[in-house]
């Protein structure tokens, strides 16, 4: 059993506080994401779990002991970086060995746990190569193959695919997930790629800045972020966030985009707001349907406007269409194949069934 705790960490070098009384509760076997920009406290608070960073202040538990103290050896937490710095010299086995064999582990359970990782790896046939008769993916996989055979309770993972070409970090985005689905351990896994993060992690922490943003499964980020900062930082193309005013007469609510476009507030229980004031409305890009091009669900409930094709991204599958409606810019993704053209106009479907609403000012959801 190894759950993992923070409570209240805190992280300063010197005077300069980078993350800011961190609480999070890592359950056994779970696999978490920490994701966020560059500079927000990732790497620090993946660190300090490891026992590589001194804490300034709270408490770590892993498997319930407080590790604040505890020599990172003892933490039975194993780290793989993005510089997986193999060593040169040695061949595939003895670099995963060579840490129980410092350890003084007897042979034969060593063989064992090599070539239990080794297979578990798909590495079995390149036990005796070296590092320089690897490509950049089995070489990682050699690096993971060095953290499995400690048998850790805690796998600790650092942006372990950043150094690979894109091709490659998806095949071993989908090598990691089986492998968690193999050994059940628990995974603290570090990316700014939300989507590694999505694809890859049962409950998402969102970071911005040395605070946690938001955690949630996947599916809970996407559909209901909490904040603009989320909204925009999860998913691809980022949702649509455009500043609006809110107009109420008094029976209904509309939002009016660059003071021409108006768009209707579905009710929502709860949800009432003042005239005139401003908040930032969301959307998918998703939530825009294209009529010539594709048909709306008739289960939703749709806006129709005019709007101005100004640049066309093709993805085959999918395509973006960057349009201007009548001021306000957004993205919408036609998933359809028909072909658009710079310039020309379209009726687009604003599909309010999965619209947001941000407070402009403290860039919290509201709605
Ligand atoms: P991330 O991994 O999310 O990109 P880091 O955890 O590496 O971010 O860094 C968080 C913040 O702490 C950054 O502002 C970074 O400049 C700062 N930082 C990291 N390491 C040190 C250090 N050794 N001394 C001073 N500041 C540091
Ligand atoms: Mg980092």
């Amino acid at each position: 059993m190894a759950n993992v705790i923070l409570k209240d960490v805190v992280k300063k070098y010197g005077k300069l506080e980078v993350v800011h009384g961190v609480n999070l509760h890592v359950e056994d076997r779970e696999f978490v994401v920490l994701v966020g920009p560059s500079g927000c406290g990732k790497s620090t608070t993946l660190r300090m779990i490891a026992g590589l960073e001194d804490i300034s202040g709270g408490t770590i538990q892993i498997a319930d002991r407080v590790v604040n103290d505890v020599a990172p050896k003892d933490r039975d937490a194993a780290m793989v970086f993005k510089n997986y710095a193999l060593y040169p010299h040695m061949n595939v086995y003895k670099n995963m060995s060579f840490g129980l064999t410092l350890k003084k582990m007897p042979k034969d359970e060593i063989e064992k746990r090599v070539r239990e990782a080794a297979a578990i790896l798909e590495l079995d046939e390149l036990l005796l190569r070296k590092p320089h008769e690897l490509s950049g993916g089995q070489r990682q996989r050699v690096a993971m193959g060095r953290a499995i055979v400690r048998h850790p309770a805690v796998y600790l993972f650092d942006e372990p695919l950043s150094n690979l070409d894109a091709k490659l970090r998806t095949q071993m985005r989908l090598e990691i997930k089986q492998l968690h689905q193999q050994v059940q351990n628990t995974i603290i896994y570090v990316t700014h790629d939300q989507v590694e993060a999505m694809t890859l992690a049962d409950r998402i922490v969102v970071m911005r800045d040395g605070y946690i943003e938001q955690v949630g499964s996947p599916i809970e980020i996407f559909q209901n972020p909490n904040s603009i900062f989320v909204a925009g930082f999860i998913g691809s193309p980022p949702m649509n966030l455009i500043p609006a005013t809110v107009r109420n007469d008094g029976e209904r609510q509309k939002l009016v985009l660059s003071d021409r476009l108006d768009i209707p507030i579905p009710e929502k229980p709860g949800c009432k707001f003042n005239d005139g004031q401003q908040v930032v409305m969301g959307l998918r890009t998703k939530d825009i349907s294209l009529t010539n091009g594709d048909e709306a669900n008739s289960a939703d409930l749709v806006c129709t406007v005019e709007g101005h094709v100004k640049v066309v991204e093709p993805l085959g599958s999918e395509t973006n269409l960057h349009m201007d409606l009548q001021g306000a810019e957004l993205v919408a993704t036609s998933e359809g194949r028909r072909l658009f053209t710079a310039g020309e106009n379209l009726e687009m479907g604003l599909k309010l069934t999965h619209l947001h609403i941000f407070d402009a000012e403290t860039e919290k959801s509201i709605y």
